[in-house]
């Protein structure tokens, strides 16, 4: 069976980043087929904690930072135009991040004189009226306040709905094999049938590399899980992002706080584990000891696009015009998701890029 369905571009996979990447071609005219295998936006996109930012962003490589900072920008208008468009709100708010871990300040201020970006140094006094649950030995904490957040199941939600009206959204679809004959991309074998398409865009998270291997090359993509935990305060009880020995805080607007996360190497094991749950819960009850009053909500794991340095595989697949990926985009890819959207979209159009692509080409993909 072989489905034409006169779509000038097909995108394969249906978290953040293949909504954003579907929204962005759609915008530029283009028709646009998204298939996905199982429900849009229900793996890392949904997992994830949806800080709009790097987690100690000067640890970063530039295109790491490029990314997220043009996508920092647009951030704000993006959610309020989907809310307008979709009555879906992405709750974007600049809850500031507050980072504790000592060690950090020197890398720290220093890239925000190279970066131009405003860090603070609160004393252990303006730490407390900040946040007054927060039960710490520090001294000095590093305040980053322009630092945002969206709820990222809404994000992805209200990405469908802006979408849905223009492209053609297949779910429950998985894509089996990628068609490539004498160097072209073809189309796609899915469970239900062929689908003809002459540009193809793969934005399969962490299960990228295993669909590009049949092909011979693939990049270095692997999921690495992440498990956090969810409890139920009431609201403005915690009031910031907070970061300490890589595990953070995050309160939403209704009250909910959100812990995380792991990183951990467990293939395509999604379940979650006792100990991380036992681990988390005592992190985040030793920052906030108002959270030992409140139960945990939820537990759940997410399997993260894992990535060398953490920068995302963004362009044409060498080898098979017509072809392209946009994925590997490790623990950034919402703060990352419309820079690497509107760079695809700039390529495949060819449109002149946003940021210099090269950084993010495949040609460095093994075997
Ligand atoms: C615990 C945790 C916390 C995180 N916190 C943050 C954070 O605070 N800030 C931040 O920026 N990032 C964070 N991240 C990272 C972020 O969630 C990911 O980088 C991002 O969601 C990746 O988006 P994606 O669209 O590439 O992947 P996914 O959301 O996993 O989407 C890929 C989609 O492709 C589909 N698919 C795969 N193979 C096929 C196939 N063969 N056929 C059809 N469909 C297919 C999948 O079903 C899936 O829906 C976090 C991640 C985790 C797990």
């Amino acid at each position: 069976m072989s489905d034409t369905t006169g779509s000038d571009i097909l995108v394969i996979g249906g978290g953040v980043i293949g909504l954003m990447t579907a929204r962005e071609l759609s915008a530029a005219g283009a028709a646009v087929t998204l298939v996905e295998m199982g429900d849009t936006g229900q793996q890392a996109s949904w997992a994830g904690g949806g800080i709009l930012s790097p987690l100690y962003p000067w640890r970063f490589a530039g295109p790491v930072t490029a990314l997220a900072r043009w996508s920092q920008q647009v951030y704000p208008t993006l959610c309020t135009e989907l809310f307008e468009t979709t009555g879906i709100d992405p709750e974007y708010s600049t809850s500031g991040l507050l980072i504790l871990d000592p060690e950090e300040h020197a890398d720290a201020l220093a890239w925000a004189a190279a970066e131009q970006v405003q860090i603070d140094t609160l004393t252990q006094a303006q730490i407390t009226e900040k946040e007054p649950g927060l039960q710490t030995d520090v001294r000095e904490a590093l305040w980053l306040g322009e630092i945002g957040q969206i709820r990222n199941p809404r994000l992805t939600k209200a990405l469908r709905t802006a979408i849905e009206p223009k492209v053609a959204i297949r779910e429950q679809e998985e894509v089996l094999e990628l068609r490539v004959t004498d160097g072209r991309v073809q189309g796609v074998r899915t469970r239900a049938g062929d689908i003809d398409a002459d540009r193809v865009v793969v934005c399969t998270g962490a299960w990228t590399a295993e669909l590009l291997a049949k092909l011979g090359r693939k990049p270095d993509i692997r999921p690495v899980r992440g498990q956090m935990i969810l409890f139920y305060a009431k609201p403005g009880q915690i009031r910031h992002l907070t970061l300490y020995r890589e595990r953070y805080v995050i309160p939403r607007r209704d009250g909910r706080v959100l812990i995380g996360s792991t990183l951990e190497d467990a293939g395509f094991d999604k379940r979650t584990t006792a100990e991380a749950k036992e681990e988390l819960y005592r992190i985040a009850t030793a920052m906030f000891p108002l959270l030992k009053r409140t139960p945990i909500e939820d537990h759940w794991a997410g399997l993260r696009p894992g990535s060398p340095s953490g920068i995302p595989y963004i362009g044409p697949y060498p080898g098979a015009e017509g072809l392209y990926v946009n994925a590997g985009h490790f623990r950034n890819g919402l703060v990352t998701g419309p820079a690497s959207a509107r760079l695809l979209a700039d390529l495949l159009l060819g449109r002149d890029a946003i940021l210099p692509p090269s950084a993010y080409a495949l040609e460095a993909m093994r075997a």
